[in-house]
C-alpha cells in the first residue's frame, strides 16, 4: 500500500511541529500538506524548515480544502473553533480526522460527532498510550473502591502558555473515574473551590489546576480515604508522545469505516 498523506493543521503551533517531525520518522506516512490560520505570519514558509527539519517542499498555506483534496488524513491540533470547521472539511474530502484539540463544548462535541457520520474520526483529549492506559486503571480503581470511603481529585499541571482547563486529560480522567462509580461526571464534578465550601459532598470528582513554566502534562488522580491514599499519576517530558500516538492513530483509521473511535480503541484497551 502507498504512503498514507497526511496533512498537519495548525503547523505552527507547538504540537503542529512536533507532529511534523513524527510524520518524517515514521514508515507508511508522508506530509500531504500544512496549514495555518489565515494572516498567520507563517504562511508559505516550508513546513519542514519551521519545524527544524530541512526543507521538505510543503508550503505552509491557509487553504484547508485544497490540501485535503490531495491527502489521506489529517491531523489536528488546533482550537475548538477550527476543529469542528476542519470536521466539516474533512467529511467532505471522506478523509480520517485526528482531532486532539482539548476544550471543545458540548455543542462542538456534536458538531464532530455528526461530521463522524461520514468520515473516520478518532479523538482524544490525550493521545499517549501511557495516559490511555492510566484511564483504563482509574476506572478499575474507581470502581473497586467505593465513594462513601474514598474520595476523588483529579490534579493537572501544564505549561503557562495553556489556555483551557481543566485539561482535556483531566477531563478524560474525571469520565474514567465516574464510568468506574457509574455516575454523570458533569452531575458530580466540582471544578473550582474559593471561599467557605462547606464540607465535600461525598461522590463529587474534584478538579485542581496549576500552570506554569514549560510542564509538558502532570496528571495525578489521588483516591483519598481515611487513613490512606492511592495516588495515579502520569508525567509527560516530551510533547513527542502525543505526536506519535496521533500518527498511531492516523494509520489505523486509514482502513475503518466512518465513525468517531478514541485512542483506547487505536490502542485496543477496550
Ligand atoms: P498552539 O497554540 O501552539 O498551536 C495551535 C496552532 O493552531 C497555532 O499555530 C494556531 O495558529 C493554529 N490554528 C488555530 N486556528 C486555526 C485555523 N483555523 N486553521 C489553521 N490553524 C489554526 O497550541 P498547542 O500547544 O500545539 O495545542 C493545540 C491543542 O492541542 C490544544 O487544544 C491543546 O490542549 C491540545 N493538545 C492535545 C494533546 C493530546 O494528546 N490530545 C496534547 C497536547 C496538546
Amino acid at each position: 500500500m502507498s504512503e498514507m498523506g497526511l496533512v498537519v493543521v495548525g503547523a505552527a503551533g507547538r504540537m503542529g511541529q512536533t507532529l511534523i517531525r513524527a510524520i518524517l520518522a515514521t514508515e507508511g506516512v508522508r506530509l500531504a500538506g500544512a496549514v495555518e490560520r489565515r494572516g498567520a505570519p507563517q504562511l508559505g514558509a516550508d513546513a519542514g524548515e519551521l519545524a527544524g527539519v530541512g526543507k521538505l517542499g510543503v508550503t505552509i498555506s491557509d487553504d484547508p480544502l485544497a490540501a485535503f483534496a490531495n491527502a489521506d488524513g489529517v491531523v489536528d491540533f488546533t482550537s475548538p473553533a477550527a476543529s469542528v470547521e476542519f470536521a466539516g472539511y474533512a467529511a467532505q474530502a471522506r478523509i480520517a480526522h485526528i482531532i486532539g484539540t482539548t476544550g471543545c463544548s458540548v455543542q462542538d462535541e456534536e458538531k464532530i460527532a455528526a461530521a463522524a457520520r461520514h468520515a473516520t474520526i478518532v479523538k482524544s483529549g490525550n493521545m499517549s498510550l501511557g495516559v490511555n492506559l492510566l484511564a483504563v486503571l482509574v476506572e478499575q480503581a474507581a470502581r473497586a473502591l467505593n465513594a462513601g470511603d474514598f474520595d476523588i481529585e483529579v490534579l493537572e499541571m501544564h505549561h503557562r502558555n495553556k489556555v483551557d482547563a481543566p485539561s482535556g486529560t483531566a477531563l478524560m480522567l474525571g469520565e474514567a473515574a465516574a464510568t468506574g462509580r457509574e455516575i454523570s461526571l458533569s452531575e458530580n464534578s466540582v471544578r473550582v473551590r474559593d471561599g467557605h465550601t462547606g464540607p465535600r459532598e461525598t461522590g463529587s470528582i474534584g478538579f485542581a489546576t496549576l500552570r506554569g513554566g514549560s510542564v509538558v502534562g502532570d496528571h495525578s488522580v489521588i483516591l483519598a480515604g481515611s487513613g490512606e491514599r492511592i495516588v495515579l499519576s502520569h508525567h509527560a517530558d516530551d510533547r513527542a508522545l502525543f505526536a506519535k500516538g496521533a500518527v498511531t492513530a492516523a494509520l489505523w483509521a486509514h482502513d475503518k469505516k466512518p465513525g468517531l473511535y478514541s485512542m483506547r480503541d487505536v490502542l485496543g484497551l477496550g
